[in-house]
């Protein structure tokens, strides 16, 4: 299989059941030509930066140590989904706007990474979209990471689905959609959410917390495909696989490809 490239979009605290209710029905469209499973499981904690260490280390929160948003190095350190791709000579940059996002990857394994802290800026968003897709346009990376925070932050000041939250997920999914339609077409596209959430908060084992989307599309994937089971650890498989990079084998996760 020759190589492909992905952008991996995730909006964080994206329940799988707003994607219909946020009234943006590009979005259904993009998942009718997808591989997709709108009932993906995260991991316990269903807190943002413990997902997003199984994301990235296809591992268990066990397995990588980090419990909280404040992270801490891993007794037994493995490699993610940057270092192997470094390793590769693949180049990797990521678009955030969360801070404690920064200790996904070890120094030394990204070509690019600009960080629009959405405490400090207006529709960061936004910001973080248009950068990424200058950056694609230009370079064209093997693999970018854009990560959309505002709709995490609208469920805990104003609640999980709510007017205020659906507002931000269509917003999130304007800006998927700019990335779609402006990236050159070898690109895939996996769109997913860390966790989701209920009432103010999110973090406890209930399936609204538990149950979040992965949307695979791209020249990788069959259009309008439902994936029985997928877990958030499957996601690193599934970019190394399609980088041409081999997996590690404390990597517990499997590839969403046939
Ligand atoms: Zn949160």
């Amino acid at each position: 299989m020759d190589t492909q490239k992905t952008v991996l979009i995730l909006i964080d605290g994206m329940r799988s059941d707003a994607i219909a209710q946020c009234g943006e029905p590009w979005a259904q469209k993009l998942i009718a030509d997808s591989a997709s499973c709108l009932e993906a499981r995260t991991v316990m904690p269903s807190v943002t930066l413990p997902c997003h260490m199984s994301l990235f280390y296809s591992v268990d929160v066990e397995r990588h140590g980090v419990t909280t948003n404040f992270f801490s190095p891993m007794v037994r350190p493995l490699d993610g989904l940057i270092e192997c791709l470094s390793k590769e000579g693949k180049k990797s940059a990521f678009f955030y706007t969360w801070e404690h996002l920064r200790d996904l990857t070890r120094p030394g394994g990204l070509a690019y990474s600009l960080l629009i802290n959405m405490f400090e800026n207006p529709d960061p968003d936004d910001q973080v979209t248009d950068a990424a897709i200058a950056y694609i346009q230009k370079i064209r990376p093997d693999f970018v990471f854009l990560y959309l925070g505002d709709t995490d932050e609208a469920g805990h000041d104003f609640g999980w689905m709510g007017e205020k939250y659906l507002d931000t997920v269509a917003n999130a999914w304007r800006c998927v959609r700019r990335v779609r339609e402006t990236i050159p077409e070898e690109y895939n596209i996996i769109v997913t959410a860390d966790h989701g959430g209920h009432d103010r908060t999110h973090g406890t084992d209930l399936p609204e917390d538990m149950t979040i989307p992965v949307i695979c599309n791209g020249p990788a994937f069959p259009t309008g495909t439902v994936l029985k089971q997928a877990s958030i650890k499957d996601i690193a498989p599934t970019i190394a696989r399609l980088a041409g990079v081999t997996a590690p084998k404390t990597w517990e996760g499997h590839p969403l490809l046939e």
